[in-house]
């Protein structure tokens, strides 16, 4: 079976990595939820995607600029009022549940990664005693293995971008995959065929797709038979993926 990850909280549902999409994604059918990390001015994490403030709240500038104190009196656009949470928030939502924490590992303003971000993440969820039940991701595979260097989740993956698939080519990326020990990929929806998740699967590594947005898009990846995929409409792919049962 294909498992489904509601992408930041089922950001087509509701406000994206928002108490309100974890609170609703948790009584879904989903197998995972996928949400992004950044950490404060003042070594706290917290859930939001971009680096920068501007697009989902009322503040502005860079996240990490912020200490947890100013960053806490933001309200997250479309929530009613709502603040953005830490990573121990949402980790506490979803302890109740069988779902999967899907961690994204998010870099700075310009793709710089944060200094020990990855680890400080991998740290925290060994802390809070829910690594088993952690899948760490993130488009620099060089972040993915700083944080499994620092504590192995249940499974890791790199996301790779569409350029990145084309510029160096699907050999390369699975070379660099099995050469960095990394167990699994992620690919973009529009980069998936028949032909890449059987090389992917040949060479060894399991195959996600992200970014399965519509019914075509979900549907596509449910006639593959991906190991995962992305969604921000998880209740279109758990409808669709009930169809095909
Ligand atoms: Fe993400």
């Amino acid at each position: 079976m294909t498992d489904i990850a509601s992408h930041r909280g089922g950001a087509l549902l509701w406000p994206e990595n928002s108490r309100l999409s974890f609170e609703n994604t948790a009584k879904l059918a989903v197998e995972q939820v996928e949400f992004d990390v950044h950490p404060t001015r003042d070594g706290k994490l917290v859930v939001i995607h971009d680096s920068t403030l501007d697009r989902t709240t009322d503040g502005k500038g860079p996240v990490a600029a912020q200490d947890w104190a100013a960053l806490s009196t933001l309200v997250l656009k479309g929530t009613g009022g709502q603040r953005m949470l830490l990573l121990d928030e949402v980790i506490e939502i979803f302890r109740p549940t069988p779902i999967v924490l899907r961690l994204e590992i998010k870099c700075g303003p310009d793709r710089v990664p944060y200094p020990g971000h990855a680890a400080r993440v991998a740290r925290a969820l060994e802390q809070a005693k829910v690594l088993d039940r952690s899948v760490l991701t993130s488009f620099q595979l060089g972040t993915v293995c700083e944080a499994v260097a620092a504590a192995r989740p249940m499974k890791h993956v790199w996301l790779v971008l569409p350029d990145v698939q084309t510029d160096i080519g699907l050999a390369n990326v699975i070379a660099s995959t099995k050469g960095a020990g990394v167990p699994m990929l992620g690919l973009r929806q529009n980069m998936l065929t028949a032909e890449i998740v059987a090389t992917v699967r040949a060479a060894g590594l399991g195959i996600g797709g992200w970014a399965c947005n519509d019914a075509a898009a979900i549907a596509k990846l449910l006639a593959l038979e991906v190991d995962v995929f992305t969604t921000d409409r998880p209740d279109l792919a758990i409808a669709q993926r009930r169809a095909r049962a």
